[in-house]
């Protein structure tokens, strides 16, 4: 069969309309991706610098004792590139705010530790961070309470607080939801307390003051309160946004089973864990350590102040190019 000049002139031209249509789209869109890759890529390779500075300042992770949380749960950790595997939970135009939610009451020592906690908060992840209007006890139904049966304490059931009384409540515009409350928690069965607890994908979490001391004692004991709250504040929020427990060095990421061990816990992340938030959130470390050395300074945090002090410093060091 002989096919038609015109027809065939007409396929050519329909054939090279296709082709330069395809290549027009696809061009600037591949060029945009790998554009973005190599951006992407050089400020990790950025990162990487400034972290790397950083590393004389952290220890190991120390082995754990009898009772200790790595002692009792044995957890893989979580590598940064594991961690962007998980597709991580990430601040977006629409998920922009942390919010606090006090639960029942408070005295006017520990409302100060609050609003403390997210100003803390916000510079942490560089967020705003508002405090919403606190939720009376009774939100909490008799099936979520309880007395422990051998230590006597009023207790509420953290995983009831994270499913019925934040997930519903949730802001449209949340990062993450905090709960907050000045009773103990205990997260079910088999478990005697737990001092916070956060849903990786949720985005809500809760955590409990009871067990850090009473800021109304002393200005020490205000202090002490302060600094345990925003410990468990920034861990809990650290889960939030896909970040698991750290094994790799003492971190503010590290699990915790009892009071003594999440007091040695720093209040600051270890640099797998820095690489992690910085890359989440798009912070740059040495003006993150600025805002957070501020704060310590302001609130007697002199040891955590001294921490924020020396890792300016070694980031300000310029490493002499070995090459020139
Ligand atoms: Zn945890
Ligand atoms: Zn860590």
């Amino acid at each position: 069969m002989i096919i038609p000049r015109w027809i065939l002139q007409k396929s050519f031209r329909l054939l090279e309309v296709i082709r330069r249509t395809i290549f027009f789209t696809l061009m600037p869109l591949l060029f945009l991706y790998f554009k973005g890759n190599t951006q992407d890529q050089m400020s990790l390779k950025l990162l990487d610098e400034k972290i790397t500075k950083l590393h004389p300042l952290h220890q190991r992770k120390i082995s754990p004792q009898p009772g200790d949380w790595l002692s009792v749960h044995h957890e893989p950790g979580q590598s940064f590139e594991e961690y962007l595997s998980e597709k991580p939970i990430r601040p977006t135009e629409k998920l922009n705010t942390i919010y606090i939610q006090p639960i029942a009451d408070f005295s006017k020592s520990q409302q100060k530790v609050i609003e403390l906690t997210a100003e803390y908060i916000s510079l942490y992840f560089n967020l705003p961070a508002k405090i919403l209007t606190p939720l009376p006890l009774s939100v909490i139904p008799a099936k979520a309470r309880r007395t422990h049966p051998s230590w006597g304490m009023n207790q509420i059931l953290s995983t009831y607080i994270l499913d019925e009384v934040l997930r519903p409540r949730r802001p449209e515009n949340a990062l993450a939801v905090l709960g907050l409350t000045a009773i103990d928690l205990w997260p079910g069965r088999g478990w005697n307390f737990v001092f916070g607890q956060a849903s990786l994908y949720d985005r809500v979490g809760v955590w409990s003051i009871y067990r850090n001391g009473d800021p109304d004692e002393s200005e020490e004991m205000f202090r002490l309160c302060l600094l345990r709250t925003i410990k468990t504040a920034v861990h809990e929020i650290g889960h939030i946004l896909t970040m698991r427990h750290c094994i790799e060095y003492e971190c503010v990421m590290n699990g915790s089973n009892h009071r003594e061990e999440s007091d040695k816990r720093p209040v600051y992340l270890c640099p797998v864990c820095l690489k992690k938030l910085c890359w989440n959130l798009g912070i740059d470390p040495p003006e993150r350590y600025n805002k957070l050395e501020s704060f310590c300074i302001k609130n007697n945090l002199a040891k955590e102040a001294k921490f924020f002090q020396k890792s300016i410093r070694i980031l300000s060091i310029e490493i002499p190019n070995q090459y020139h």
